[in-house]
Protein backbone atom coordinates (compact mmCIF):
# COMPACT_ATOMS: atom_id res chain seq x y z
CA UNK A 1 0.00 0.00 0.00
CA UNK A 2 0.83 3.14 -0.92
CA UNK A 3 -1.28 6.31 -0.86
CA UNK A 4 -3.58 4.56 2.01
CA UNK A 5 -0.62 5.10 4.71
CA UNK A 6 -1.00 9.09 4.00
CA UNK A 7 -4.68 8.78 3.74
CA UNK A 8 -4.50 7.41 7.58
CA UNK A 9 -2.17 10.25 8.50
CA UNK A 10 -4.35 13.20 6.80
CA UNK A 11 -7.43 11.42 8.29
CA UNK A 12 -5.86 11.39 11.94
CA UNK A 13 -5.23 14.89 12.25
CA UNK A 14 -9.30 15.23 12.98
CA UNK A 15 -8.82 13.33 15.86
CA UNK A 16 -5.27 14.31 16.98
CA UNK A 17 -5.49 18.08 15.98
CA UNK A 18 -2.20 19.39 18.25
CA UNK A 19 0.26 17.24 16.47
CA UNK A 20 1.74 18.29 13.14
CA UNK A 21 0.69 16.16 9.75
CA UNK A 22 4.76 15.55 9.18
CA UNK A 23 4.29 13.65 12.74
CA UNK A 24 1.76 11.73 11.39
CA UNK A 25 3.21 10.98 7.68
CA UNK A 26 6.24 9.92 10.07
CA UNK A 27 4.08 7.32 12.07
CA UNK A 28 2.23 6.03 9.21
CA UNK A 29 5.25 5.48 6.76
CA UNK A 30 7.49 4.50 9.78
CA UNK A 31 7.70 0.85 8.64
CA UNK A 32 8.47 2.11 5.19
CA UNK A 33 11.40 3.69 6.17
CA UNK A 34 12.91 1.29 8.35
CA UNK A 35 12.36 -0.95 5.91
CA UNK A 36 14.29 0.54 3.08
CA UNK A 37 16.96 1.42 6.11
CA UNK A 38 17.20 -2.20 6.44
CA UNK A 39 17.72 -2.91 2.96
CA UNK A 40 20.42 -1.08 2.98
CA UNK A 41 22.15 -2.55 5.95
CA UNK A 42 20.99 -6.45 4.66
CA UNK A 43 19.20 -6.74 7.08
CA UNK A 44 16.15 -6.98 5.23
CA UNK A 45 15.54 -8.80 1.70
CA UNK A 46 13.64 -8.18 -1.26
CA UNK A 47 14.51 -10.07 -5.02
CA UNK A 48 13.16 -8.12 -7.83
CA UNK A 49 10.54 -10.50 -9.65
CA UNK A 50 8.70 -9.06 -12.70
CA UNK A 51 5.35 -10.10 -13.10
CA UNK A 52 5.36 -11.43 -9.15
CA UNK A 53 2.24 -9.01 -8.62
CA UNK A 54 0.22 -6.60 -11.52
CA UNK A 55 1.49 -3.58 -9.54
CA UNK A 56 4.68 -4.00 -7.53
CA UNK A 57 7.57 -6.72 -9.23
CA UNK A 58 9.35 -7.38 -5.69
CA UNK A 59 8.85 -10.33 -3.94
CA UNK A 60 9.49 -9.69 -0.15
CA UNK A 61 11.58 -12.51 0.46
CA UNK A 62 12.08 -11.03 4.24
CA UNK A 63 10.69 -8.14 6.04
CA UNK A 64 9.95 -9.12 9.26
CA UNK A 65 12.16 -6.90 11.32
CA UNK A 66 9.88 -4.11 9.96
CA UNK A 67 7.00 -5.73 8.47
CA UNK A 68 5.69 -8.70 10.83
CA UNK A 69 2.59 -7.87 12.96
CA UNK A 70 4.53 -8.73 15.86
CA UNK A 71 7.20 -6.20 15.16
CA UNK A 72 4.98 -3.59 13.44
CA UNK A 73 3.30 -3.67 17.33
CA UNK A 74 6.39 -3.41 19.15
CA UNK A 75 7.42 -0.43 17.11
CA UNK A 76 3.79 1.02 17.56
CA UNK A 77 4.82 0.96 20.94
CA UNK A 78 7.60 2.78 20.84
CA UNK A 79 6.27 5.21 18.94
CA UNK A 80 3.70 5.85 21.71
CA UNK A 81 5.85 5.84 24.53
CA UNK A 82 8.45 8.70 22.85
CA UNK A 83 5.84 10.36 22.08
CA UNK A 84 3.93 10.21 25.54
CA UNK A 85 7.46 11.36 26.64
CA UNK A 86 7.69 14.12 24.12
CA UNK A 87 4.05 15.35 24.22
CA UNK A 88 2.62 14.17 27.40
CA UNK A 89 -0.31 13.65 25.56
CA UNK A 90 -2.16 10.11 25.88
CA UNK A 91 -4.16 10.69 23.41
CA UNK A 92 -1.76 12.32 20.49
CA UNK A 93 0.27 9.23 21.75
CA UNK A 94 -1.77 6.07 21.23
CA UNK A 95 -2.79 7.94 17.53
CA UNK A 96 0.55 7.93 16.69
CA UNK A 97 1.42 4.64 17.85
CA UNK A 98 -2.15 3.17 16.64
CA UNK A 99 -0.92 4.88 12.89
CA UNK A 100 2.43 2.47 13.44
CA UNK A 101 0.31 -0.50 13.55
CA UNK A 102 -2.54 0.35 10.96
CA UNK A 103 0.60 0.33 8.55
CA UNK A 104 0.72 -4.09 8.37
CA UNK A 105 -3.16 -3.97 8.27
CA UNK A 106 -3.70 -1.63 5.43
CA UNK A 107 -0.51 -3.58 3.80
CA UNK A 108 -2.26 -6.68 4.20
CA UNK A 109 -4.97 -5.37 2.15
CA UNK A 110 -2.47 -5.03 -1.24
CA UNK A 111 0.20 -7.44 -0.55
CA UNK A 112 0.72 -11.14 -0.97
CA UNK A 113 0.82 -13.76 1.27
CA UNK A 114 4.21 -12.66 2.48
CA UNK A 115 3.11 -10.58 5.91
CA UNK A 116 4.08 -12.67 8.57
CA UNK A 117 2.98 -12.89 12.46
CA UNK A 118 6.77 -13.25 14.09
CA UNK A 119 9.93 -11.67 12.93
CA UNK A 120 12.13 -14.79 11.21
CA UNK A 121 9.26 -16.57 10.82
CA UNK A 122 10.43 -20.45 9.32
CA UNK A 123 8.43 -21.07 5.76
CA UNK A 124 5.59 -23.01 7.46
CA UNK A 125 4.51 -19.90 9.19
CA UNK A 126 0.87 -18.41 8.77
CA UNK A 127 1.33 -15.68 6.07
CA UNK A 128 -1.28 -13.01 5.31
CA UNK A 129 -2.28 -10.96 2.12
CA UNK A 130 -5.37 -10.43 0.39
CA UNK A 131 -3.23 -10.00 -2.93
CA UNK A 132 -4.89 -6.37 -4.19
CA UNK A 133 -2.01 -6.03 -5.95
CA UNK A 134 -2.93 -8.17 -8.84
CA UNK A 135 -5.49 -6.09 -9.69
CA UNK A 136 -4.32 -2.35 -11.05
CA UNK A 137 -8.08 -1.06 -11.48
CA UNK A 138 -8.34 -2.83 -7.86
CA UNK A 139 -5.30 -1.11 -6.47
CA UNK A 140 -6.19 2.25 -8.26
CA UNK A 141 -9.96 2.51 -6.60
CA UNK A 142 -8.48 1.59 -3.01
CA UNK A 143 -5.59 4.06 -2.88
CA UNK A 144 -7.67 6.96 -4.37
CA UNK A 145 -10.81 6.16 -2.11
CA UNK A 146 -8.54 6.28 0.76
CA UNK A 147 -6.04 9.43 -0.06
CA UNK A 148 -9.44 10.85 -0.79
CA UNK A 149 -11.18 10.65 2.54
CA UNK A 150 -7.75 11.13 4.13
CA UNK A 151 -7.51 14.17 2.56
CA UNK A 152 -11.33 15.87 3.07
CA UNK A 153 -11.01 15.21 6.39
CA UNK A 154 -7.88 16.76 7.08
CA UNK A 155 -9.10 19.89 4.55
CA UNK A 156 -12.20 19.91 7.07
CA UNK A 157 -9.71 19.66 10.25
CA UNK A 158 -7.58 22.84 9.29
CA UNK A 159 -7.57 25.91 7.34
CA UNK A 160 -4.92 27.81 5.36
CA UNK A 161 -2.81 30.41 7.23
CA UNK A 162 -1.71 32.65 3.99
CA UNK A 163 -1.57 31.33 0.52
CA UNK A 164 1.31 28.47 1.56
CA UNK A 165 -1.12 26.80 3.83
CA UNK A 166 -3.44 26.20 0.60
CA UNK A 167 0.05 25.96 -2.06
CA UNK A 168 1.86 23.95 0.33
CA UNK A 169 -1.08 21.08 0.80
CA UNK A 170 -2.59 20.43 -2.82
CA UNK A 171 0.99 20.41 -4.13
CA UNK A 172 2.08 17.45 -1.13
CA UNK A 173 -1.64 15.84 -2.31
CA UNK A 174 -0.60 15.97 -6.24
CA UNK A 175 2.99 15.27 -5.46
CA UNK A 176 1.99 11.60 -3.67
CA UNK A 177 -0.68 11.05 -6.59
CA UNK A 178 2.28 11.81 -9.05
CA UNK A 179 4.30 9.09 -7.51
CA UNK A 180 2.08 6.38 -7.12
CA UNK A 181 1.15 6.66 -10.74
CA UNK A 182 5.09 6.66 -11.68
CA UNK A 183 4.80 2.71 -10.09
CA UNK A 184 2.50 2.22 -13.57
CA UNK A 185 5.60 3.45 -15.33
CA UNK A 186 8.68 3.34 -13.57
CA UNK A 187 11.60 0.89 -15.43
CA UNK A 188 11.39 -2.48 -13.20
CA UNK A 189 14.11 -1.57 -10.50
CA UNK A 190 17.66 -2.81 -11.76
CA UNK A 191 18.88 -3.77 -7.98
CA UNK A 192 17.62 -3.99 -4.16
CA UNK A 193 19.54 -0.83 -3.67
CA UNK A 194 17.11 1.04 -5.86
CA UNK A 195 14.04 0.18 -4.31
CA UNK A 196 15.66 1.14 -1.14
CA UNK A 197 16.44 4.49 -1.95
CA UNK A 198 12.54 4.93 -3.64
CA UNK A 199 11.78 3.88 0.40
CA UNK A 200 13.63 6.56 1.37
CA UNK A 201 12.24 9.38 -0.60
CA UNK A 202 9.31 8.93 1.75
CA UNK A 203 10.85 10.95 3.80
CA UNK A 204 10.72 14.26 1.42
CA UNK A 205 6.60 13.55 1.83
CA UNK A 206 7.39 13.77 5.91
CA UNK A 207 9.40 17.12 5.56
CA UNK A 208 6.85 18.45 3.32
CA UNK A 209 3.67 17.46 5.41
CA UNK A 210 5.56 19.26 8.19
CA UNK A 211 5.65 22.63 6.11
CA UNK A 212 2.37 22.04 4.92
CA UNK A 213 1.20 21.92 8.48
CA UNK A 214 3.09 24.92 9.55
CA UNK A 215 0.86 27.01 7.14
CA UNK A 216 -2.51 25.67 8.39
CA UNK A 217 -4.33 25.87 11.82
CA UNK A 218 -7.31 24.09 13.44
CA UNK A 219 -10.40 24.46 11.76
ZN1 LIG B 1 5.07 -1.12 4.36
Amino acid sequence: MFLGHYGAAFAAKKWAPKVSLGLLVLAAVWLDLLWSLFLILHWEDVAISPGITKVIPIDFTNYSLSHSLVMAVAWGVVFWMVSLVLTNNQKTSLILGGLVVAHWFLNVITHRPDLSLLPEGNPMTPRWGLGLWNSVPGTIVVELALLSAGIWLYANATKPVGAKGQWFFWSLCAALIASFAALFFMPVPKAPIWVAIEGQVQLVFVVWALWTDDHRKNA
